[in-house]
């Protein structure tokens, strides 16, 4: 069953369009991944469908309910984990969930239950009468998810949910999001900019680049989207290659996309047995070539092949990119 459905989603900030037209939908039972990089528009496309934000146009439904008709229905049905923890340091977790309980109306009898079984989940019940102020980031991060379920949501919303957490935390966060959903059955819906968050969490993912959603699937479905259709990801480790040593492997014939990251440059050529040709070509450049491989495709390349750009470009600032020809002719014409 279709959990969430949106139709032409569209959010505007003056002349800026953050959310460009999004049809999309999310199952029940699933873990759904808004992958993109920032400033993509997750944040505000999921800030829509938990009615914190109204918009320009289009419209969503949310557990059954209309975010524009029936914003109320749909914030009792929804759980929001944001970046920015919502707690009351000096509160011990266990004030902090009380609290929220009853800022969501919990009815009484329910809630020492709910906030017991809760903690159970998290391995917290120990730690319940400890001040917030006291934990480690991932202990924090760890009330601040269960704190969003106390209202027991069909849905839950996560926006970057391991941003800013230590190794340790971000492994336990994600163990706890499989968790939920597996053992819950919960609804999730998360973004993220890493990649490989993405594909270890995810059942489904959407790639969303300038407000638009340019591919769905599951990461194997996407990765193969790109081999499927007689595309090779050649990898190639240059030495001492100029900066844009990327065009000139972009400008052959062959090649559909290039990026650059350092002395690596990633070929995707439309051809399966043209790797020969492409180890020629890099002779023929006048570039050295110190090694080169046959990659399987990961998500990173599956961004670049749909959106024609690369994914780190604005996490890292490190990496060159480009297409000969955008997949999408509306990117394409909005001057990348
Ligand atoms: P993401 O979550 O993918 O990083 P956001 O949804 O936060 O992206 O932002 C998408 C774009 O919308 C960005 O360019 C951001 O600057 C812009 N934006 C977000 N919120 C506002 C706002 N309240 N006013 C103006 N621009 C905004």
């Amino acid at each position: 069953m279709r959990i969430i459905q949106t139709d032409k989603l569209t959010k505007k900030f003056n002349s800026f369009t953050a959310v460009d037209k999004v049809t999309m939908d999310v199952e029940e039972g699933e873990v759904y991944g808004l992958l993109g990089p920032n400033g993509a528009g997750k944040s505000t496309l999921i800030r829509m469908l938990t009615t914190l934000s109204v918009p320009s146009e289009g419209t969503a439904k949310v557990a059954g309910y209309d975010i524009r008709r029936d914003p109320d229905k749909v914030r009792q049905a929804v759980g929001m984990v944001s970046e920015k923890m919502i707690m009351y340091e000096r509160l011990t977790a266990y004030e902090n969930l009380r609290l929220f309980s009853k800022l969501y109306n919990v009815p009484k009898r329910d809630m020492e239950e709910r906030i017991a079984d809760l903690l159970k989940i998290v391995n917290m019940t120990k730690w319940a009468d400890t001040q917030i102020g006291k934990f480690s980031t991932g202990m924090k991060q760890r009330i601040n998810v269960i704190r969003a379920l106390v209202s027991m949501p069909r849905i839950v919303f996560m926006d970057e949910p391991t941003l800013g957490l230590d190794p340790q935390s971000t492994t336990e966060i994600r163990k706890l999001i499989k968790k939920l959903n597996d053992e819950q059955g919960l609804t999730i819906v998360l973004t993220t900019h890493i990649m490989n968050e993405a594909d270890v969490l995810c059942d489904r993912i959407g790639l969303i680049d300038k407000g638009n959603i340019a591919a769905v699937g599951s990461p194997n479905d996407l990765k193969s989207m790109i081999t499927e259709r007689g595309n090779t990801i050649v990898d190639l480790d240059l030495i001492d290659p100029p900066a844009n040593a990327w065009e000139m492997f972009r400008d052959l014939k062959i090649v559909k996309s290039a990026s650059q990251t350092e002395n690596m440059v990633k070929v995707i050529v439309s051809r399966e047995d043209a790797f020969q040709e492409i180890v020629t070509a890099s002779t023929g450049l006048g570039l050295r070539l110190r090694n080169a491989n046959i990659n399987q495709p990961s998500l990173e390349d599956v961004f670049l092949h749909f959106t024609g750009r690369a994914m780190v470009d604005e996490v890292k600032g490190k990496v060159s990119s480009g297409m000969k020809h955008g997949p999408f002719r509306r990117s394409a014409g909005r001057g990348r």
